[in-house]
């Protein structure tokens, strides 16, 4: 990222030495002068040209390319590095992100969902999920090819073969959907392929696990996005949702649910954090929890530390087992990272901390990312309009 340089001196001059070449061969030879030439050359015995293979009736078509191999996925299911690049003005590659590009790829991380969360009490929630968009666009731009935006699970598995960082863009808050079908068809088009329909904050689709409403829940307007996303094979987070609303969007989805950055409760009892029933429900429908690193959602007794994620990763695998756990940092989101999770870095020690623990290479790599790109696939499989607005383009 540290240098852009224009390449299109290189590009002219190979079009010059072209142009050179066309030259050459731009003197005309007339037909009969090359038959002349030929049977004077073969008469004298000057030549004895090889015979020339026969030409063959029928095109052998090219062998088809073998493609590269699916690397292991290792995937991140959510971080908040847009919001800390835009307060910080800094770039992907500064430093003082958890979740920069380079940490990531030291990390080994190969698939990364950047969400674009919506702050609480903004005038125009909407126009701020663009802006972040937008700004996620321009980091990608900036990478040189190192990262793309990924709309499908099939591009997700060509940007992974080409051994480039898959982005998946993520909405954090329905606040940005108050207008309801348009404002998810707009973000749809614009590349964002999960949407969480709430935040902290209650929405108009959904109440809010920090503001639970009586009566609560999924409302119609929710139900309706429920609807709309199953049919596009578009991802539906439930990560800071209340129980009820997270039940409800459960039992109406057609298609698996992802909470993508929540922990178990019977681990740690806070209400942003899921209760075992909803664990159960989420896994039972072939949905994926992914397990976060801050602090006070890990324990609430001190401070938490790399053996505590550990410790929270074998409970869920406990519950619901290793094909329905992943991981989602919310690094960069102003959390409280454990001790030996700083950033995107010490995700290779999480990993040997894990193989320690007792999960085998199997578990852990499904967990690191193998059930992301599975869960992915069963949401799109899901939707009921293959030929529309889930196409691999929107
Ligand atoms: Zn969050």
């Amino acid at each position: 990222m540290a240098s852009r340089r224009e390449r299109g001196g290189g590009r002219g001059g190979g079009r010059a030495s072209q142009g050179a070449n066309a030259s050459i061969h731009a003197v005309p030879i007339r037909p009969r002068r090359a038959l002349f030439l030929g049977l004077c050359l073969t008469a004298c015995g000057a030549a004895d040209p090889p015979p020339e293979p026969p030409t063959p009736a029928v095109a052998v078509p090219a062998p088809t390319p073998t493609p590269s191999p699916l690397p292991p996925v290792v995937a991140d299911l959510h971080v908040d590095t847009v919001t800390a690049m835009l307060s910080g003005e800094v770039g992907w590659d500064a430093s003082a992100l958890e979740a920069s590009l380079p940490r990531m790829q030291a990390g080994g991380v190969n698939v990364v969902v950047e969400a674009l969360w919506i702050e609480r009490g903004v005038d125009d929630p909407f126009g701020r999920a663009v802006q972040k968009l937008k700004r996620v666009r321009s980091a990608v731009l900036q990478s040189q090819r190192q990262a793309a935006i990924v709309t499908s699970p099939g591009q997700l598995e060509a940007v992974l073969r080409e051994g480039r960082l898959a982005v998946v863009l993520a909405l954090e808050g329905g606040t940005a959907l108050v207008e309801g079908e348009p404002a998810l068809a707009e973000l749809r088009k614009l590349g964002v392929s999960m949407f969480g329909l709430t935040w902290s904050e209650s929405s108009p689709l959904a109440d809010s696990s920090a503001e639970p409403r009586s009566p609560g829940g999924l409302t119609d307007a929710g139900r309706a996005a429920v609807a709309w996303c199953n049919s596009r094979g578009v991802m539906i987070d439930v990560s800071h949702m209340s129980d009820e609303a997270t039940g409800q969007t459960v039992q109406a989805s057609t298609a698996p649910v992802i909470a993508s950055h929540s922990n178990a409760r019977a681990r740690c009892d806070v209400p942003r954090n899921l209760p075992e029933p909803l664990l159960q429900a989420i896994a039972g429908r072939g949905g994926l929890v992914g397990a976060m690193f801050h602090g006070p959602y890990v324990r609430v007794d001190r401070k938490a530390s790399r053996p505590d994620v550990v410790s929270m990763i074998r409970s869920m695998v406990g519950s619901i087992g290793a094909a329905h756990v992943g991981i989602g940092s919310d690094w960069d989101g102003i959390i409280q990272a454990p001790v030996g999770l700083e950033s995107a870095d010490d995700l290779p020690a999480l990993r040997s901390d894990l193989l320690a623990a007792g999960l085998d290479a199997e578990q852990v790599a499904a967990i690191s990312g193998g059930n992301f790109l599975r869960f992915w696939q069963a949401v799109w499989a899901a939707r009921e309009d293959p030929s529309g607005a889930g196409s691999d383009a929107p």
